[in-house]
């Protein structure tokens, strides 16, 4: 076995062993040092002597402190390691770095479904809106009698599926917050891929009315064009004789909404109409090494091609907010980066909490020993092309283009909030293992490692896990997902998440007290 060690740029003074069950004590490398002992696989190895207090580097910058004197060869553990603290969120350098302009990618389409405001899905789905947890049983029942008796006349709709939370009621619905999970709800009732064909199930008595949730003029793609008036069914509704009575009405009204659904046909339109959303979960040292700079190398492809990449998760992101800053196209972008980042840090602290709580247990077994080298690593996510737009939590992405939406790093909470910006395709990278999927809009996963990959050869779509192995380039692998993504998005070929039909819940976040 070759001893294999990947370092991320030349100042770094650890490396990261690459090899199957780590190396042993006694192992040279190729560099001529010689491990003082065992080092797992993904873990920090010292390359040179590192004093107590010396900055630990990786990824060019400190990702923390020796606590202690650090003999070149030494596993460098998170027990050895200081976190630094988070960088101050004033005198940031503001859009200094122009990335030299990159050419257009031309030529590229996909087969999608086009809606009447200009929006794509790439799947044709009809999803049944709930204003409130309390419907969720009686919606559920109504999804299966749909699926089982009207679906089969309608070919050329994919699926039916209840759009369920736990917001609604019991909540104080006018606090400060209160309005994330709101127009999360509303907006991802619109997403591209449920075609405009808004359908609402309300109980009767819930805080959050129909009317609330979908003011008029809120839906801006219903096709429906005959009725400006929301199609809701109320079970509270005096009309309703019995459970049976409900599921008819609800019966009676999706067959409505599949008939023009069913119409809808497939187009060729250009890449430019991908809005894709990227996320890691289940991390470890290769993510950043492998499965994100090929997803970075992918975003550059698609800002490129004119599409519009979503990167998120602020926890992750807070530890490198002056590379973000700077890439920042105009002093306003930059602006509402640091609003937002300065936002999430008052919330952690009202928990008395801060950024580094994000980390987990598999996150330091993979060998990120604390949020500052997992955030560079889940940076890279975001590719090297300029940062043109930032999107709060639950609001609609309206343009083309490199945009942070701040958003948890938690993995529903951000696929959900991706989902209500308008997400009609999600990148998921992992590298502990996660089977997490969404009903409403497919999900390519990638693994970090060769190891992951073929354990989980039936749940990852992508080996990232390659360019560890160095059978593969970044590059390689991101023209591999940019090419998967287009298939994906036409309908031609099924994620793994969706062939066994793999789905987490949709999870609000509601920053707001509950009653
Ligand atoms: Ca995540």
């Amino acid at each position: 076995m070759i001893p294999l060690t990947i370092s991320m740029t030349e100042r770094d003074n650890v490396a990261i062993v690459a090899n199957d069950g780590g190396l042993p004590a006694g192992t040279k490398l190729p560099s001529g040092l010689t491990l003082l002992e065992h080092v797992p696989q993904g873990h920090k190895v010292a390359l040179v002597d590192l004093p107590n207090n010396s900055p630990v580097i990786r990824y060019g910058i400190p990702i923390g402190y020796a606590d202690q004197d650090i003999a070149a060869g030494s596993w460098v553990s998170e027990h050895v390691l200081k976190m630094p603290d988070a960088r101050e969120l004033d005198n940031l350098p503001i859009a200094t770095v122009k990335p030299a302009s990159m050419p257009p990618l031309e030529g590229y389409t996909f087969d999608g479904y086009r809606n009447a405001d200009g929006s794509v899905g790439t799947r044709n789905i009809l999803a049944i809106t709930t204003t409130v947890q309390c419907v969720s049983g009686v919606v559920d029942y109504a999804v299966q009698r749909i699926k089982n008796e009207l679906l089969p006349k309608y070919p050329n709709v994919d699926d039916v599926i209840g759009i369920e939370h736990t917001y609604g009621c019991g909540v104080a619905i006018d606090a400060d917050g209160a309005d994330i999970p709101i127009r999360t709800l509303r907006n991802i009732s619109l997403n591209p891929n449920f075609g405009g064909e808004v359908m609402v199930v309300s109980l009767g008595c819930e805080k959050l009315q129909p009317q609330r949730l979908l003011p008029p003029g809120s839906i801006p793609i219903n096709s429906n064009k005959e009725s400006e008036k929301l199609d809701v069914v109320c079970l509270q509704d005096e009309a309703h004789v019995g459970f049976m009575s409900m599921i008819d009405s609800i019966m009676k009204n999706a067959d409505e909404h599949l008939k023009r659904l069913n119409a809808r046909k497939r187009e060729t339109v250009p890449a430019s109409e991908l809005v894709v959303g990227v996320q890691c979960g289940g991390s470890d040292a290769f993510s950043g090494v492998t499965a994100n700079p090929a997803v970075g190398f992918c975003t550059d492809l698609l800002v490129r091609a004119g599409a519009s990449v979503m990167f998120s998760e602020v926890t992750e992101v807070r530890d490198g907010i002056d590379q973000l800053t700077s890439r920042a196209t105009t002093p306003e972008v930059a602006q509402a980066m640091i609003d937002e980042m300065a936002w999430y840090d008052a919330y952690l602290k009202r928990g008395k909490v801060d950024r580094s709580a994000n980390t987990t247990p598999g996150n330091k077994k993979g060998g990120l020993s604390n949020i500052v080298e997992k955030a560079m690593g889940s940076i890279i996510k975001s590719g090297t092309s300029p940062i043109s737009g930032v999107l709060s939590p639950g609001n609609k992405l309206k343009q083309k283009g490199l945009i942070f939406a701040a958003t948890p790093a938690s993995d529903f909470i951000c696929g959900t909030l991706q989902l209500a910006a308008g997400m009609n395709l999600h990148v998921f990278t992992t590298g502990r293992g996660t089977p997490y999927g969404l009903a409403a809009v497919p999900v390519i996963k990638v693994a970090t490692r060769t190891d992951l990959a073929k354990r989980w050869n039936d749940l990852m779509d992508i080996n990232a896990g390659k360019i560890a192995d160095g059978t593969a380039t970044i590059e390689d692998i991101g023209w591999e997902m940019f090419h998967m993504m287009l298939d994906v998005a036409s309908g031609r070929k099924k994620t793994f998440a969706e062939q066994w039909k793999l789905h987490n819940a949709i999870s609000l976040f509601n920053p707001a007290p509950v009653t």
